[in-house]
């Protein structure tokens, strides 16, 4: 991903300055001794007026699971896929990565969207791996996070910029799996090629969903989807989630009103800026989006793209808000 239209360097400095202003609260809120438990109602502490975290998704307009994302497992799987090393397109670890993706999606109708993308360095194998769930209702959710790494860094592993997106889509398909859906069908979609191969511009980034979204288009597909949900970079253990203004605003709301639902608004749109990611292909076609992106990683961001990205910057409660958060979005969708 790639902030727009401002430097990114003017972007993290003003990020850094929004970071400093809020700190406080969110470093008491993550000790290392809490960072080993997963303690999710953290984010009740807030000053907002107190939500009734469970209340809202007790009423059963639909047979979205209710959102109980377990933090512990979602890290887990970020750990086993950082264990296959570096793993952009063409690589070792990109190979293990997609049979990884793949065997824990037994008894799921998984799609393989295999094409060759021509790049900047060369021709390369992209893969977009589709999980669907269906449901009820006429229409499809998309979940959408990228499993592919950086490429122009070998030792970058990509524990929060992969890794994460990776995870959590795993713990959502382990929430869907074997039940009977009453709303929108719910396709999950781990993204391949979203990393710039050399610098990001509209040709060279986010390979997979630019081929998805006019496979989709062409297809018919896209007019059915309701909503396009993408995560990124969400394992961050300061949870701070950015308002995108490329996404649709309705969306944008909505996941707001989710986050509020759960009380863990604290967490989210507390900064604004305009953002390139996997979402854009499908803005581009008319989509419902929203790129649910915190991109202040480390003081200055200082741990983007750099072999810094590891399993330790993570937290388990940032995983699981993020991932709740999204099953709470698809319920609120589901009873529009
Ligand atoms: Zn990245």
């Amino acid at each position: 991903m790639k902030p727009r239209r401002i430097a990114s360097s003017l972007l993290t400095g003003l990020l850094v300055l929004i970071a400093a202003a809020t700190m406080g609260c969110n470093k008491q809120q993550q000790t290392p001794s809490e960072a080993s438990a997963e303690v999710k109602p953290a984010a009740a502490t807030s000053a907002a007026p107190s939500p009734a975290p469970r209340a809202s998704s007790a009423d059963s307009t639909s047979a979205t699971p209710r959102p109980d994302i377990n933090g512990n497992h979602v890290l887990q799987y970020v750990k086993e896929v950082v264990a296959f090393g570096s793993r952009p397109p063409g690589s070792p670890g990109h190979a293990k990565l997609e049979q990884y993706i793949v065997g824990k999606l037994k008894g799921v109708n998984v799609e393989q969207d295999k094409f060759t993308a021509q790049t900047p360095v060369g021709k390369f194998p992209i893969n977009n791996i589709i999980a669907k769930f269906p449901g009820k209702k006429d229409g499809i959710i998309v979940v959408a996070g990228h499993y592919d790494t950086l490429y122009s860094q070998p030792k970058f592993v990509g524990a929060n910029d992969g890794g994460s997106s990776t995870a959590l889509l795993l713990a959502f398909a382990d929430q869907l799996r074997g039940k009977q859906l009453d709303g929108y069908s719910v396709w999950l979609l781990w993204t391949d090629g979203e990393e710039a191969f050399v610098n990001w511009t509209d040709t060279d980034s986010v390979y997979g969903t630019r081929q998805l979204a006019q496979k989709w288009q062409q297809d018919g597909t896209a007019k059915k989807i309701k909503a396009f949900i993408v995560v990124d970079m969400i394992g961050d253990a300061d949870l701070d989630i950015l308002k995108d203004t490329d996404s649709t605003p309705w969306l944008n709301d909505l996941v707001y009103q989710a986050a509020t639902n759960l009380g863990y608004q604290s967490h989210f749109f507390q900064q604004t800026a305009p953002m390139e990611d996997d979402h854009i292909p499908f803005a581009k076609i008319g989509v419902p989006v929203v790129d649910l992106i915190d991109f202040s990683y480390g003081y200055h961001n200082v741990f983007w793209h750099t072999p810094e990205d590891t399993v330790d910057k993570l937290s388990p409660q940032s995983l699981a808000i993020t991932g709740d958060v999204v099953l709470e979005t698809i319920r609120l969708l589901n009873a529009k």
